[in-house]
């Protein structure tokens, strides 16, 4: 096995879903959803709810939210997201049993929403949706400023199992540079307000290759963060997006390769430190405490199941066509989007989306395994597809592996080495099919 010369850009694209939002269009006909699900498995399915309000836009976040919400837009958006979950549970019929598996509210900030208006949340999910969320793992994500005790209190009462916490740095000119100012002592009094909860699972994000920060500034942050023995960390690589409070004052010296090095560096830190205090490895981003009790029943998978999402800027995966809503990351453009969202009647039809074709659910199923730390049991595509990775996709596997980034593991097993889960932001794009990139580069950022 040869390592190739020319060194690869380590940060390319964050591939948590696969076709990328960028790669969807209008859908012909906006097809009806009863339609789309027809047929469709609904025994463990994954719910998702978008929340898209924030009380800053933090300098390198390109998701959907915007600031604030003027004019009592959570209450129109909330009763929005009300006619969408009728509508999509009616397009989903009673023809056979709907079940969903597991739970997450995201955005955004979810916790943006006042305590009455999290409650009216988790109805809308149990009422309308039929999501039973106190048997189910429920994720929730917030901030350190909105995680306050009576909209925790509301979480853990309707069965939030884990609480992730958008910390991003202990350090405050770090938080400051990053364009997410934070006082360290209000961030230490919100993560005490999540332990007293008794939600069990903890999460804690942090990010590194931030501005001025250094060796001994990140060891600084991630200690801050094992003091709370949190179930979960998420390390995060800084990106600088196009048409976000960064990318804005884009230096273009920036995003050189002394800067991947320094990213590649506090990686490798973060990641050796976290495995030296008892943290064990599940992607390159997650990393899970060893001895954290498990989050109790999940049996949705991932590569197969399907999901629905509620709130303009969540995505719906149906085996065959992925869908969501207009996007955008111009704040602009993202309030007109949520505006046109809350004074929605008819929810009854997808209108922006991608089909997704046996061979995309070949790569997706691919990604979404080998991105993990145990890596993609070769029997399981195989029984999904009737195939083997290696003759699918031959070239882009030679790549992998003569760069090193393959582990020696034999032919059932795919995984990467260390290495490999390092560059898993240039592993990524390796298996974009042609199709996806042309509309990806395609797709007109706004
Ligand atoms: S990073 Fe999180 S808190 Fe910051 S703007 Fe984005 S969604 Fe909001």
């Amino acid at each position: 096995m040869t390592v190739t010369e020319t060194p690869v850009r380590p940060y390319q694209h964050y591939v948590y879903a696969y076709p990328h939002k960028t790669a969807y269009r209008k859908l012909p006909g906006s097809p009806r959803l009863a339609d789309l699900w027809a047929g469709e498995s609904r025994a463990a399915l994954s719910l998702y709810a978008h929340i898209p309000f924030c009380e800053v836009r933090c300098g390198f976040c390109n998701l959907f939210t915007r600031i604030g919400a003027p004019d009592g837009l959570t209450g129109r958006y909330l009763d929005a997201l009300e006619r969408q979950a009728i509508a999509v549970r009616e397009a989903l019929g009673d023809t056979a049993p709907v079940r969903f598996a597991n739970a997450a509210f995201g955005g955004g900030t979810p916790t943006y929403l006042e305590a009455a208006e999290l409650e009216r949340l988790c109805d809308i999910a149990e009422r309308h949706m039929g999501a039973d969320l106190r048997a189910i793992p429920l994720s929730v994500e917030a901030s350190p400023a909105t995680a306050t005790a009576d909209r925790l209190a509301v979480l853990a009462e309707r069965g939030t199992t884990r609480l992730s916490l958008g910390v991003q740095s202990f350090v405050e000119a770090e938080a400051r540079a990053a364009v997410r100012p934070q006082r360290r002592a209000d961030v230490e009094t919100a993560l005490s307000r999540v332990r007293d909860t008794g939600i069990p699972v903890l999460n804690i994000d942090l990010i590194y290759g931030i501005d001025g920060q250094t060796a001994a500034s990140w060891r600084l942050s991630l200690d801050a963060a094992l003091a709370w023995r949190p179930e979960e960390i998420y390390l995060y690589p800084l990106y600088v997006r196009p048409l976000t409070g960064l990318g804005r004052h884009l230096d273009p010296e920036v995003a050189d390769r002394d800067w991947d090095e320094a990213r590649l560096r506090r990686y490798r830190e973060g990641r050796d430190h976290l495995l030296a205090h008892g943290y064990e490895q599940v992607s390159m981003r997650m990393f899970r405490r060893a001895d954290a009790p498990p989050q109790g029943p999940d049996d949705y998978t991932c590569q197969t199941d399907g999901m629905i999402g509620l709130g303009c800027g969540a995505r719906s995966y149906t085996s065959k066509v992925h869908y969501s809503f207009d996007y955008a990351v111009d704040m602009r453009e993202i309030r007109a989007i949520i505006d046109d969202y809350a004074a929605t009647e008819d929810f009854s039809r997808a209108s922006v989306g991608r089909a997704v074709d046996e061979g995309e659910a070949r790569r997706r199923h691919l990604l979404q395994s080998l991105l993990q730390a145990e890596g993609l049991p070769v029997a399981d595509y195989r029984r999904r597809f009737g195939a083997e990775p290696y003759e699918d996709f031959p070239a882009e596997l030679e790549t992998l592996a003569s760069r090193g980034w393959l582990a020696d593991t034999g032919t059932e097993l795919l995984r990467l080495t260390p290495e490999g889960l390092a560059h898993s932001d240039a592993i990524g794009p390796e298996f974009f099919s042609p199709g996806v990139r042309a509309a990806m580069a395609d797709y007109e950022l706004r």
